[in-house]
């Protein structure tokens, strides 16, 4: 019986790498086509490309593979620096995060700095769960103390509406602590740097902007706070 399993295993297993090498040898043609049409659409792209990059937005969002920032908006490479990771959380001891808010509101000086939560979010479907997943748990753990603040709220909806709701919550609650962060703080403060909360709906491919804009008397009572000389 061992013999038997171990010989339907292996074959699967043949027949999972090669559909896996079919993906991945497929991509490599793809992006050759992608190459050879960018270039003959416009022979300037990748020399202008290869020389710097002058991006107008930084976008954090979610690593979730339905959503690649530059395609839903409708840009092209060199429009949008970018920092993924899951759930777009925003812990501001993140050192690759700070790295990207740093270099991209500093140095390449972005007008606009956008977060992007989305429905049906993977992250916020386990931070609204009670299963154990490991190193997830430590990563998610501030979306579930938003969901243990704000459970009156959430104890009403159902389903998707709930995930979605905990969605907006956690973009809302990023906005602020990415307007605390020193770079954008100041950049806000110096030459009215923008940060924006989005989510992006997966069912029709539409962006919702949470109007996440800052009174001027909290903009004061934050900078009295967080602002360091
Ligand atoms: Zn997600």
């Amino acid at each position: 019986m061992a013999g038997q399993g171990g010989a339907i295993e292996s074959s699967d297993t043949l027949l999972t790498t090669r559909i896996l090498d079919n993906a991945f040898q497929s991509s490599l043609e793809s992006n050759k086509k992608w190459a050879e049409e960018t270039s003959k659409r416009d022979a300037d792209f990748f020399p202008k490309s290869a020389k710097g990059q002058a991006p107008q937005i930084l976008w954090l969002g979610c690593s979730d593979s339905r959503i690649p920032e530059t395609t839903i908006l409708g840009l092209k490479p060199g429009d949008v620096f970018t920092h993924r990771n899951i759930a777009n959380m925003i812990h501001p001891t993140d050192l690759s995060l700070l790295s990207v808010v740093e270099f991209s509101v500093r140095h390449l000086k972005v007008n606009h700095v956008v977060l992007c939560g989305h429905t049906s979010c993977g992250g916020v479907n386990a931070a609204l769960g009670n299963s154990k997943i490991d190193v997830l748990d430590l990563w998610l753990g501030p979306m579930k103390a938003l969901r243990e603040q704000h459970v009156a709220e959430l104890e009403k909806l159902e389903g998707a509406e709930k995930a979605t709701y905990l969605s907006k919550i956690n973009v809302k609650h990023g906005v602020e602590q990415l307007r605390r962060l020193p770079p954008v703080l100041e950049a806000m403060r110096d030459r009215g740097l923008q940060v924006h909360g989005l989510i992006y709906d997966l069912a029709t491919g539409r962006l919702e902007d949470l109007h996440c804009g800052e009174h001027e008397s909290a903009g004061k009572k934050r900078l009295a706070v967080f602002e360091t000389k």
